[in-house]
């Protein structure tokens, strides 16, 4: 059974991609919208104000 890599709750369908907050495992949806999300958004405005030619995300 898949367990959220974040708070450690049982994970419901395929869960999230937890990158960049940690870079193996699945995260729930919940996690996903209150840390992965925001700091998704801030990983991608740094890459965007410091290589605008990068494209990884
Ligand atoms: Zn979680």
């Amino acid at each position: 059974m898949r367990k959220c890599c974040i708070c450690g709750k049982q994970l419901t369908g395929m869960g999230n991609n937890p990158f960049p907050v940690k870079t193996s495992g699945r995260c729930c949806d919940n996690c996903n919208i209150k840390s992965v999300i925001p700091e998704r958004i801030k990983q991608m405005v740094k890459d965007v104000s410091e290589n605008k030619e990068k494209e990884e995300l």
